[in-house]
């Protein structure tokens, strides 16, 4: 199998995964790159996996859907366009002969879900839309804290080897933000340098990892003492409540520069 993120826009990426015959595309919010990528590489398309509503994530959804043939799956309580399988948390979705399993992941928006592979070739794979970023998360558009805590932790619960296939390349204005919180990790310092070099190159930072992201990002380390402390810093009035740190996290990270 091949996992390519196809960049789209000023920083999304578009996940295609495919075995040489047939694809699968992740929230095509443009059909063309899709579609000169199948074309060029002689790809089937097989499936649309949809996480969320935001345009940049379902507008090319109609457009292949209608070059290709493709089914189109996607969150239950969201305005998605049709026709499509509409999913919630315990559905499976089968492509590519690959088991992908529906993870309920409310915050940024109320019916974000994600999808995860427990195997391809060796290690899981998981499609997390705008919920999990490297080094960051979504913005809480339509759900609260606590909610996107929630949504959090299961996917930190996830195996520490999986790979997490975010849809925007953020990754260095969100170290930057994790290095102002958490100026003391090392871990921090090293994961930047890699991902500079990265991008110096125009090549992506993701996929990431369950455990790289548990090592260095500030959203699922809220229960650290570091990081609680520094949301006190930010916030004084911060009380002792994971939500509420979680909260003052991302209030922070919405005014940093
Ligand atoms: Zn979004």
């Amino acid at each position: 199998m091949k996992l390519i993120p196809l960049p789209a826009f000023q920083d999304n990426y578009l996940w295609v995964l495919h075995d040489g015959h047939r694809a699968l595309v992740v929230d095509p919010g443009d059909a063309q790159p899709v579609l000169r990528f199948l074309q060029r590489d002689g790809l089937q398309l097989e499936a649309i996996l949809v996480t969320h509503h935001h345009p940049d994530h379902i507008g090319g959804v109609d457009a292949l859907r209608e070059a290709t043939g493709a089914k189109v799956f996607g969150p239950a309580r969201e305005r998605i366009p049709e026709p499509l399988a509409r999913l919630v948390e315990g559905d499976t979705v089968t492509a590519l002969g690959l088991t992908f399993e529906v993870i309920d992941v409310p915050g940024h928006t109320a019916g974000h879900i994600a999808y995860y592979c427990a195997e391809v070739d060796g290690a899981p794979l998981l499609f997390c839309g705008d919920t999990l970023f490297s080094a960051g998360c979504g913005r809480l558009f339509e759900g609260t804290p606590a909610q996107m805590l929630a949504s959090l932790d299961k996917l930190a619960s996830l195996p520490g080897p999986t790979r997490v296939c975010c849809t925007h390349e953020y990754t260095l204005s969100n170290l930057k933000f994790a290095r102002a919180v958490e100026p003391g990790n090392l871990e921090l310092i090293n994961y930047s340098q890699r991902c500079e070099e990265l991008r110096a190159q125009n090549l992506p930072t993701l996929p990431s990892t369950i455990d790289q992201e548990k090592r260095i990002n500030p959203f699922l380390r809220t229960r650290l003492a570091a990081v609680t402390q520094a949301a006190r810093g930010f916030d004084a009035a911060t009380p002792e409540d994971d939500a509420a740190v979680f909260a003052a996290i991302r209030q922070w990270k919405n005014v940093f520069r």
